[in-house]
């Protein structure tokens, strides 16, 4: 904890600057994915119903530092006002906004990024943005990871605290790591172990349990002798896998490794495959490849579940894009959506490819939090403190 949340502001009549995260997908001028705006209605409404007038503060792509056309936060007003059910009022730059006599009730000033003054977090351009508002509302966990001056700066130049995703990333987070209810476990897979090596340190000094999955068991498994043909593999990180392990032994991290896999000479759906048994001494054909985690896994996995409290998940167990190579993420995903959900675990996840995981399970609905912060929350998981968040401490 540490930081505010809308109910500690006095927020009658006062312009409350909120840093949102609107970075949506755009095509041909029209918004294709509203997940990032949906989920920041209930903070900017929330606001409004206090009496206060919200002026949202965004970045959308990367203009370092210039006016790119293209980038203009512009062509996102239509899904906002219609997410928002209301006007809009767009500013279309930072000078314009100073000179305005009245604050609108409701409004957007364009591409913070358009100002190198931004992502250099620089104090004066961040003071300019303080003037604008009588108080600061954080609500793009998602870009916490980044000290920026409408993330960081800001935070200490005026009131400040968090909005309600924030609010809910954060909470969700302490709960899962800071305070976990033990014993706690975690579920890392994805592709490899060189993209996730800090996550693995920090996690394995603070978890009872640590399932490793996906391209990156098959790394641990190779760092132990076993030779696995094709698959993928990274043979500079051998000496990392053995380290973590050893980490691991020292803090009492059980880790849990696959003891069997599906086997396939092709990357590709519904390819031919079959079930082998993976431990040190494991030979493979040169041109086979383990793509998921097989049915032994699977039930060691579940039954691991059953003894915790609390579960963070980032990454797939396997090639999930591709079946029958979901087969592990899918169940490992239910078991544990089937846990929460009957009130016996508190399950949390995050990073881009674990959401669409999650989804495609149909396991999402019943996490107790899922994150769509990507580089924050896999930050977060490193154990990192995030700016964004520390200036909200402040
Ligand atoms: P990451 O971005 O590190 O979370 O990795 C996610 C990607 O890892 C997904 O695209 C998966 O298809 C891929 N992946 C997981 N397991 C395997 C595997 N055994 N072989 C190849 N790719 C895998």
């Amino acid at each position: 904890m540490g930081w505010k949340s809308l109910d500690d502001m006095d927020l009658l009549g006062k312009r409350v600057l909120v840093r949102v995260d609107i970075n949506v997908p755009v095509e041909d001028g029209r918004v294709t994915d509203t997940t990032r705006i949906d989920r920041i209605v209930p903070t900017v409404t929330d606001i409004l119903q206090k009496g206060g007038k919200p002026m949202l503060l965004a970045h959308f792509g990367r203009p370092k530092g210039k006016t790119v056309p293209d980038m203009s936060l512009r062509q996102i007003l239509p899904a906002l006002q219609n997410a928002l059910g209301q006007d809009i009022t767009f500013i279309e730059t930072l000078e314009a906004a100073e000179a305005m006599q009245d604050t609108p009730t409701l409004s957007l000033l364009e591409n913070i990024r358009f100002y190198p003054g931004e992502e250099a977090n620089d104090p004066d351009f961040a003071a300019r943005l303080a003037d604008l508002g009588d108080v600061y509302c954080n609500d793009a966990f998602s870009a916490a990871h980044r000290a920026h001056a409408s993330t960081e700066a800001i935070a200490r130049a005026l009131p400040a605290c968090a909005g309600r995703l924030m609010q809910a990333e954060l909470s969700a987070l302490e709960a899962a790591l800071a305070a976990p209810e033990r014993p706690v476990g975690a579920v890392v897979g994805g592709a490899k172990v060189s993209t996730k090596i800090a996550l693995l340190e920090n996690l394995v000094g603070k978890l009872d349990l640590l399932v490793i999955g996906g391209g990156m068991a098959n790394t641990f498994l190779a760092a132990q002798g076993a030779q696995l043909g094709a698959s993928l593999q990274e043979p500079d990180y051998f000496d990392t896998a053995k380290d973590i392990m050893a980490q691991a032994e020292k803090s009492g991290c059980r880790v849990l490794l696959p003891v069997d896999g599906l086997v396939s000479k092709a990357f590709k759906s519904g390819a031919d495959h079959k079930v082998i048994a993976l431990d040190n001494g494991t030979k493979l054909d040169d041109d086979q490849m383990v793509l998921d985690a097989g049915p032994d896994t699977i039930a060691l996995v579940k039954s691991a579940f059953e003894g915790l409290k609390t579960l963070i998940w980032n990454g797939p167990m396997g090639a999930f894009e591709i079946p029958p190579f979901d087969t592990a993420t899918v169940a490992a995903a239910r078991a544990a959506a089937a846990q929460t959900k009957a009130g016996a675990l508190i399950a949390v996840a995050g990073g881009g490819d674990t959401v669409a995981a999650l989804n495609q399970a149909g396991a999402a609905d019943d996490f107790t939090y899922i994150s769509t912060a990507g580089g924050a929350f896999l930050e977060w998981m490193e154990g990192k403190e995030l700016p964004g968040v520390a200036a909200l401490r402040a």
